[in-house]
């Protein structure tokens, strides 16, 4: 479905990063991997997609917490493989703090990582999406760009943005076959989750399962964790012509998170 176009994922060297260049990639889209990690563990990935799925596929280094890298980063994708169809603002930190004890610069970075980078990626393929008149914009926000939780201050502030950008984008292109969404996963058992699991079994000494099970009992009804697997497919669908109408729209794949 997704041949002859290309893909750039940010930081999808892990978790649902990976899991949605791993469904496009299975769909024939050649990707443009980005984030970090060990070299040789990179190179592994990268050459499992093209093994895999018979597409071409690249790493480009950039640090996205700096804006002029995050925005050379589509410039590099599109002199290495090939302009830029498909762009997924994923990559994200996170950091749990009270206000009051939260770290300036943490809330710094987690901003221009969580929200800014995608501003600077989002103006970087734009001209040429318009010029070719298609384009998918899919942004990772969360189920915490919908409602909020305390001590995720930067996070929320972030995600909550990064919906209003998808929004202001899929508006300025609506009349082109451009979409731009928000996908807004709840609890995925990536690394990013599964240090703030074993936070909470150190901080309250219990097991890790333990801690895992309380997480999702307290706000995820389903009680099982969203997979990498199940956010690729909707990338996938929001990719699709059957697509080219739903824009501007965030959309929770969250066990019923949003609910309550
Ligand atoms: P993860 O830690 O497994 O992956 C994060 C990716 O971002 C990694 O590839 C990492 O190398 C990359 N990255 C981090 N900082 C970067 C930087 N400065 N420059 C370039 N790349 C950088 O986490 P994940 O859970 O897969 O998170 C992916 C996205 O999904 C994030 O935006 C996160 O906020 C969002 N999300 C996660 C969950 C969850 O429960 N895991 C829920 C909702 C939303």
């Amino acid at each position: 479905m997704l041949k002859g176009k290309t893909a750039l994922v940010t930081g999808s060297t892990s978790g649902i990063g990976l899991g949605i260049a791993q469904a496009l990639a299975a769909e024939g889209a050649d990707i443009v991997l980005n984030g970090f990690g060990e070299p040789d563990e990179i190179e592994a990935i990268r050459a499992g997609l093209e093994r895999d799925h018979g597409v071409k596929a690249v790493f480009v280094h950039a640090d996205l917490a700096n804006p002029d890298e995050a925005f050379a980063l589509v410039r590099k994708a599109e002199t290495e493989l090939a302009p830029v169809d498909i762009l997924v603002n994923n990559a994200g930190i996170q950091h749990t703090d009270r206000i009051e004890d939260f770290p300036p610069q943490t809330w710094d970075a987690i901003i221009a990582i969580n929200l800014s980078a995608a501003f600077h990626t989002t103006r970087a393929v734009l001209p040429g999406m318009q010029a070719r008149d298609w384009g998918r914009i899919i942004n990772i926000a969360s189920a915490h760009g919908l409602v909020a939780s305390p001590f995720k201050a930067a996070y929320i502030a972030a995600k909550h943005g990064l919906v209003g950008l998808t929004k202001v984008t899929a508006l300025e292109n609506a009349k082109q076959h451009i979409t731009a969404n928000a996908i807004c996963p709840g609890w995925v058992r990536t690394p990013l989750v599964e240090r703030q699991i074993e936070a909470r079994a150190e901080k309250e000494g219990m097991s890790v399962e333990e801690a895992a099970r309380r997480l999702l009992g307290e706000r995820q009804p389903t009680e099982r964790f969203v997979t990498p697997e199940q956010l690729g497919a909707l990338a996938v669908f929001l990719c699709s012509e059957a697509a080219d109408v739903t824009t501007g729209a965030a959309f929770p794949m969250d066990g019923a998170f949003t609910t309550h």
